[in-house]
């Protein structure tokens, strides 16, 4: 945002709580500024950002106000992450009692509760057969190991030609150089790199709609395509059902049946990039459950510890592993130093057994409701293309790319942080957002998509 409401500087409202508290706002700002590399952004920083004084249920309390906020209500869930709301008791009480043995120790040669546990609910939520967990610390990390997986699962059964990687347009897999190359080739934020990056086979994007019947002519392209390029193709990568950072796009479920004739017909992996998706997002538990489908591999991250610190995994199914561990290089040869991290894997644990003791498809299918509700007609809108909702995922559409300080601006006026991009104005709320929390954020999406 280029400009905040003047307010009287004082130090910020911690100053002599936690170690570290109590520098004065402009000050921080200026040694943000000077210093802090942010998400997508310039050095230095071309926008102030808000200073997050503390967070508590869905709102973010500000250091200082903004367009007469001192709170906003989270429609992004910290990038879609913090499904139970912030300083949530049950997480707080799983960190602490963790924090209390030990925060972290090596994996390599060591092993612990909390890592077992978390594996071995993974295993018990996702679909069959996916059985082995391998634990990272970034969704971009879990689809690295993903691909390490498939290529040298294919080396290892006696077929090293297979090395590229075959996925749909519109896509988005994370930052880190595989990721990137799977990533849509064109709108995606990684374009300039196509040069450098290793060349992957593009089928087009999937046709939109979640309850589209699926186009014959489409599944059939989609076939051939994989048909045509198997020799050299380890596996599919695709988001199943909701294409998210790549455009926010849903698409029929069939299509992730067809996927998987596909690529057992034609003797390719199967890759669900499941870190956005996951934890009940589109109103399943997983993507693939729409579909009825398992993939051979799953990424999850995340919503997986709740937000409150990074971590993710890939999941395999035993052929997957045994193919690996039967090979020229028996072994996996990954490994991060915070590979499950056990602070992480706790929180972890205590997310998804939270989510899964309350009712999260009431809650999603609640949220549904009532961002159909709050959305409707706001296709009517000026410069507005469309407006979709599907689980706990709203978007508004414009017709022309979102001006995304003035968009930001008027959903802050507004009391609602929201984070547009590309033509979007899209929101991801916590699954504990409460009616009148929905129907706030729906109005700052209008406010918004107008202003923007
Ligand atoms: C966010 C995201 C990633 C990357 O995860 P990071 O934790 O940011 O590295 C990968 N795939 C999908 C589908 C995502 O939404």
């Amino acid at each position: 945002m280029s400009e905040r409401t003047p307010a009287p500087r004082g130090p910020a409202p911690h100053a002599g709580g936690p170690p570290g508290g109590g520098l004065p706002i402009d000050e921080l700002l200026a040694l943000d500024r000077e210093h802090v590399w942010h998400p997508y952004g310039p050095m230095p920083g071309r926008r102030t950002p808000l200073v997050v004084d503390s967070a508590a249920g869905v709102r973010l309390r500000l250091a200082e106000p903004a367009f007469g906020n001192d709170e906003l209500v989270d429609g992004m869930a910290s990038w879609w992450s913090a499904v139970h709301g912030y300083n949530h008791p049950v997480l707080n009480a799983a960190a602490r009692g963790q924090l209390d043995r030990m925060s972290h120790v090596m994996f390599g040669g060591l092993t612990h509760e909390p890592g077992v546990r978390l594996a071995k609910r993974l295993v018990d939520v996702t679909p069959e057969p996916l059985r082995h967990v391998f634990l990272s610390d970034s969704g971009s990390v879990s689809v690295e190991v993903a691909v390490k997986m498939c290529l040298q699962y294919w080396r290892s059964v006696g077929r090293p030609g297979k090395q590229r990687l075959l996925t749909w347009r519109g896509g988005y897999h994370g930052d880190t150089w595989h990721p990137m190359s799977v990533c849509d080739p064109d709108g995606g934020m990684h374009h300039i790199w196509s040069g450098a990056l290793p060349r992957q086979v593009f089928a087009d994007a999937p046709p939109a709609g979640f309850d589209a019947e699926p186009d014959p002519r489409y599944a059939a392209g989609l076939r051939a395509l994989i048909g045509r390029h198997a020799a050299e193709v380890a596996a599919v990568i695709v988001e199943p059902v909701v294409q998210n950072a790549g455009g926010m796009r849903f698409h029929s479920p069939g299509y992730l049946r067809v996927l998987r004739e596909a690529c057992d017909e034609h003797d390719v992996l199967l890759v669900f990039d499941e870190i956005a998706t996951g934890f009940g997002r589109t109103g399943a538990l997983f993507g693939a459950d729409h579909a009825g489908v398992a993939p051979d591999v799953m990424c999850v991250g995340k919503a997986l510890t709740g937000g409150y610190v990074s971590m993710a995994a890939t999941l395999c199914t035993p052929r997957v592993a045994r193919g690996i561990s039967g090979g020229e290089v028996p072994v996996l040869a990954h490994g991060p130093t915070f590979m499950g991290n056990p602070l992480a894997a706790a929180i972890a644990d205590a997310s998804v057994e939270l989510l899964l003791a309350g009712d999260w498809a009431g809650r999603v299918a609640r949220i549904e409701a009532g961002l159909r509700d709050g959305l409707a007609g706001a296709e009517r809108l000026p410069g507005v293309l469309g407006a979709r909702v599907l689980g706990a995922i709203g978007v508004i559409e414009l017709d022309h790319p979102v001006d995304m300080a003035a968009a930001t601006e008027a959903a802050v006026r507004a009391g609602v942080w929201l984070r547009p991009f590309g033509r979007l104005v899209y929101t991801m709320p916590p699954y504990v957002t409460d009616d009148a929390d929905l129907a706030l954020i729906c109005r700052a999406m209008r406010a918004a998509a107008e202003a923007g």
